[in-house]
């Protein structure tokens, strides 16, 4: 089972990946917890590259194919292996990220982007995706209070950016509405926790 979660800065995916995965740990399912971009040294190393506060002139383009690129690695890797090994993956942020932030946010084009990412994932897709929805002012409040995250260039955006990447999700969790489960992240975390584990458990009857 592989299933992704999205959403906005702030919006509790990191947080809320590691208790489902202590949860579903504990009741002796085999889980993988990772992330993109990242998971594995490759793409840890192209992460970097992506999210340097220096590299303030990257291209659009250039950033949307480092995700791909770091993509490809991460689930040829990583997720497909473990997959066939009978792993739930839980991966914080996939493709729908670069749909919502480099083809929606960017105006590269929700379609361009996912033509890319067509040739780096070659429809291994989710089998399900969970939207934290959150605005993004709540999200921001969030993570300037939270001095031990890691700084990077997106943090250099302003709202209006942000508002953007709310809009994309929202404009996908439509166009994907079997795969895309819309989540309410300005519940309690405890909320947020019992709605995703109730879909996960549906899934795994
Ligand atoms: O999810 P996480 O906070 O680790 O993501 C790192 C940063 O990369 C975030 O600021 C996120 O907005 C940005 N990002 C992006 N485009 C993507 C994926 C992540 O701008 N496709
Ligand atoms: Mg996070």
């Amino acid at each position: 089972l592989f299933i992704t979660f999205e959403g906005g800065e702030g919006a509790g995916k990191t947080s809320i990946i590691e208790e489902i995965n202590q949860t579903l740990t504990d009741k002796g399912y085999k889980t993988v917890k990772t992330r993109e971009p990242g998971g594995i040294k490759i793409s840890e190393k192209i992460r970097q590259v992506i999210l340097d506060r220096s590299h303030t002139e990257m291209d659009a383009r250039t950033e949307a194919l480092l995700y791909a690129a770091a993509r490809r690695q991460h689930l040829v890797e990583k997720v497909i292996p473990k997959l066939k090994e009978g792993y739930i993956i839980l991966c914080d942020r996939f493709i729908d990220s670069s749909l919502v932030y480099q083809g929606y946010a960017r105006g590269l084009g929700i379609d361009e982007v996912y033509h890319i990412n067509q040739f780096a994932i070659q429809d291994c897709m989710p089998d399900v995706t969970f939207l934290l929805d959150l605005p993004p002012k709540k999200g921001l409040e969030r993570i300037h209070g939270n001095y031990e995250r890691e700084q990077n260039r997106l943090d250099l955006e302003d709202l209006s950016f942000h508002q953007k990447v709310y809009e994309g999700y929202h404009l996908l969790a439509n166009r994907f509405s079997d795969r895309i489960k819309l989540i309410d992240a300005g519940q309690s975390f405890d909320r947020v926790l019992n709605s995703s584990l109730n879909a996960i458990e549906a899934f795994l009857k």
